[in-house]
């Protein structure tokens, strides 16, 4: 592979967004992070880590297949994101059963041989869980930050701040934690907390305690059914639909990263 442009010296602010288990919504987060970024005029790529689950080539209604120019790959771009995702690279969606090396193989092209140009930010939505891609992850951006993404619930924080952990492990610091599904506005304005209350702070604490250095809560993301039928459809709700509470509260996060 050729110079890996995200390396020591970037200008890019590079973001790892993990979570401890999967369906806490960190692809949607993701995806509509990137998209309210673009929108707000920064150059933005976002690389579908989740080897095993990717989503955001759905999420983002891309069809399209990177092409090939020379020796690089050209990304599609879809909401002036620039995306590569390992689901554009297989045929009928066939799953992928890959061990530790072929995974680094296929992230470290995502990062060398795709052609990014300049970027302001790289948006990476890691697998679930800590693992070989974090490792690689870890190896590959040294500079990277983490992003947790984590539900309210209190039970979960234990795993969320494993996904964290990973990453100091390899010398990365924790951008923050963002809580996701949070509650429910109900039609008489109150808030439903359907999944409890205080993950985020939890987990956030706990990652301040083990890295010595503060990790603040991002944001609390509401439950919203406009962003999962905007993800199901292709259509990110920070564009289609930016008044709802889940679009502006992601919006109110683009600001700060
Ligand atoms: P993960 O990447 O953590 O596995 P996804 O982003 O794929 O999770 O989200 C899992 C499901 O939950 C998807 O169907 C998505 O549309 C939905 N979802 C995510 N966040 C929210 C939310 N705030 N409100 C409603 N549905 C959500």
């Amino acid at each position: 592979p050729r110079q890996n442009p995200f390396d020591t010296d970037t200008l890019t602010r590079v973001y790892l967004v993990g979570s401890g288990k999967g369906g806490v919504g960190k692809s949607s987060v993701t995806a509509n992070l990137a998209v309210a970024l673009a929108d707000k005029g920064f150059r933005v790529g976002l690389v579908d880590a989740d080897i095993f689950g990717f989503s955001i080539p759905g999420q983002l209604g891309i069809k399209d297949k990177p092409t090939r120019v020379d020796e690089m790959i050209l990304p599609p771009v879809a909401f002036d994101v620039k995306v590569i995702s390992i689901g554009m690279f297989l045929d009928d969606n066939k799953p992928v059963a890959w061990r530790g090396p072929m995974l680094h193989r296929a992230i470290e092209q995502f990062l060398c041989d795709v052609y990014w140009g300049d970027l302001d930010f790289l948006l990476i939505d890691m697998p679930p869980g800590t693992g070989d891609v974090a490792i690689s992850l870890g190896q590959l951006l040294p500079t990277a930050k983490t992003i947790v993404v984590t539900t309210p619930q209190l039970a979960a924080a234990e795993v969320a701040e494993r996904s964290g952990a990973v990453g100091l492990q390899t010398g990365q610091s924790i951008l923050g934690v963002i809580e996701n599904m949070s509650w429910l506005v109900q039609p008489d304005g109150s808030r439903l907390e359907i999944f409890g209350s205080g993950g985020a702070e939890d987990v956030a604490a706990r990652l301040t305690t083990l890295s010595g250095s503060p990790v603040p809560v991002l944001g609390q993301i509401p439950l919203s059914i406009p962003l999962r039928e905007g993800s199901d459809a292709g259509n990110p709700i920070v564009l289609s639909d930016p008044a709802d509470p889940a679009a502006s509260a992601i919006g109110e996060i683009a600001l700060k990263i």
